[in-house]
């Protein structure tokens, strides 16, 4: 890992308001990996700031610790996400360590009889963008019922490394609606968020875009291997955060 520095991004909203976020930003070259951890700040303060203006309006969000209801639908996560999980359930501390390590094997054994895994692998590794098609899976994988191999006892184990999908996530309806999401009877009132930053680091690499890399979360220590063999750039640090930051159209304003 590379030295860090106390950086204080300041993120501008269109003009309309600004939020400035104290993160610890890799210094000199690095890997969009070293990133990560400034990335979920930025996350965690953007999600704030629209819960605290939804509460504003009487719609307080529903998400928070504790709240797993949607921690079986399908999560897809950004390949260097994917791969710091892997390497976060290999270096779980035992025993949650051999449960963790059970869960994702199960996961990819039943996707497997279910007759999806090659289509997982296919579209992580082609790059297919059938969105149609896409929740066709979607549901698929639901019906399966495989809960998250990070969640433990109904909450998550990794709360505070989850990837931007999962910090990103957010509702106004009750819980219990996300947990039957696919049922006709839920209504599930998702926030539409004005920065989609999972999605964003998704399609960069690390200097720039790139075509949309993702993959369940699931399948992440089974393709830890692949990822591996798939370093992106190394850049300046700072410099790569504002690139990404400007990507993902936050308006970027710049570190002080
Ligand atoms: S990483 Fe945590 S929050 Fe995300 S799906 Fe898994 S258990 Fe749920």
């Amino acid at each position: 890992m590379p030295e860090t520095k106390k950086t204080n991004l300041v993120i501008d909203f269109a003009g309309r308001d600004r939020l400035i976020v104290a993160v610890d930003a890799p210094l000199g070259r690095a890997k969009l990996a070293d990133a990560l951890p400034a990335l979920f700040k930025v996350a965690d303060a953007v999600f704030a700031r629209t819960a605290a203006a939804l509460a504003g309006m009487g719609r307080p969000v529903s998400c928070g610790p504790g709240c797993a209801a949607c921690c079986r639908q399908l999560i897809v996560v950004s390949e260097p996400e994917a791969l710091r999980l892997a390497r976060l359930a290999r270096d779980l501390p035992e025993p949650g360590r051999e449960s963790v390590l059970g869960r994702f094997q199960d996961a990819a054994a039943r996707l497997e009889q279910a007759g999806l895994l090659a289509g997982l692998i296919d579209a992580f590794s082609n790059q297919v963008h059938d969105w149609r098609r896409f929740r066709e899976v979607q549901k698929a994988y639901w019906d399966l019922g495989i809960d998250c191999p990070f969640l433990e006892n109904g909450v998550c184990g990794v709360y505070r490394d989850r990837p931007l999908i999962c910090r990103q996530y957010a509702v106004t309806s009750p819980p219990e609606h996300c947990a039957r999401v696919f049922s006709a009877q839920a209504k599930v009132e998702k926030v539409i968020h004005p920065l989609d930053l999972a999605g964003a680091l998704a399609g960069f690499d690390g200097a720039g875009p790139q075509r949309t890399r993702a993959l369940p979360l699931t399948l992440a220590l089974l393709l830890e291997g692949l990822l591996k063999d798939r370093p992106g750039p190394e850049i300046d640090g700072p410099n790569m955060i504002a690139r990404f930051l400007d990507y993902a159209s936050l308006g970027y304003a710049g570190g002080k």
